[in-house]
């Protein structure tokens, strides 16, 4: 069980104050998504969480224990994919696996099954510059998914995308998350998709950032994606 938690998180790099005092607590399971305006450090609390920075003081911790290092339970989904482009597409999202030392046809299995799941069986031999934006963010999503990790980190993973793509992306996304007992933490600047996607929303301020405020949505699924629901959680 990996109950992420922040506790009075202080960042700084070198003079520049980047997250001031942040808090915050994700259950197992949740779908929670973190706003906020560009530079505020919602990047850099993702990438705490993934164990690829330090804070300065503070607490960050999975499961109650703290997080030094990346591990294949926390993945992380980048906006800009960062595939390997002189790898085909079965070849990236094996990769993970390959480095875990698992056998080449468990391997296969594996790969073939994620690639199912995100809808890109026949692609298995393409290399990324063949495929569409969206394509590109599947397979960097399946990627991910293939080590089975109990959190998802997702840093914008549709910013780049047109908006009919990014509609189809993220319900598929939500499809792979029921029922799955996953946590997700994503992290967007667009307060229209978390709370399409989100149960609970953290408000980010500008840098220094911190949560000013935290929002729980109890909205039924599938939710639309108007203002209305907007003005029912406000009542
Ligand atoms: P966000 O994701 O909310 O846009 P980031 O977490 O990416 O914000 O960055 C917050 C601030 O910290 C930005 O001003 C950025 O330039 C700065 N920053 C992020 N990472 C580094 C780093 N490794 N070295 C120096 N400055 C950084
Ligand atoms: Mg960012």
């Amino acid at each position: 069980m990996q109950t992420l938690e922040l506790q009075s998180v202080h960042k700084s790099f070198e003079t520049l104050k980047v997250l001031e005092d942040v808090n915050l607590r994700v259950k197992q399971g949740e779908f929670a998504a973190i706003v906020g305006p560009s530079g505020c450090g919602k990047s850099t609390v993702l990438r705490m969480v993934a164990g690829l920075e330090t804070a300065d003081t503070g607490k960050v911790l999975a499961g109650g224990q703290p997080i030094t290092k990346p591990s294949p339970d926390r993945m992380m989904i980048f906006q800009e994919h960062a595939l390997y482009p002189w790898s085909t597409v079965e070849e990236n999202v094996g990769f993970g696996l390959e480095l875990a030392n698992v056998p080449k046809q468990e391997r296969r299995e594996r790969v073939q099954a994620i690639l199912e799941k995100v809808g890109l069986t026949g692609f298995e031999k393409y290399y990324p510059s063949q495929l569409s934006g969206g394509m590109r963010q599947r397979v960097s999503i399946a990627r991910a998914l293939v080590m089975d990790p109990d959190v998802l980190l997702l840093d914008e993973p549709y910013g780049a995308l047109d908006a009919m793509t990014k509609l189809t992306m993220q319900n598929e996304l939500l499809n792979l998350w029921q029922g799955s007992g996953k946590t997700m933490l994503l992290i967007t600047h667009d307060i229209d998709e978390a709370l399409y996607l989100a149960d609970r929303i953290f408000v980010m301020s500008p840098r220094p950032g911190r949560v000013v405020e935290t929002m729980d949505l109890d909205l039924p699924r599938p939710r639309n994606r108007n203002g209305e629901r907007f003005i029912q959680l406000r009542q």
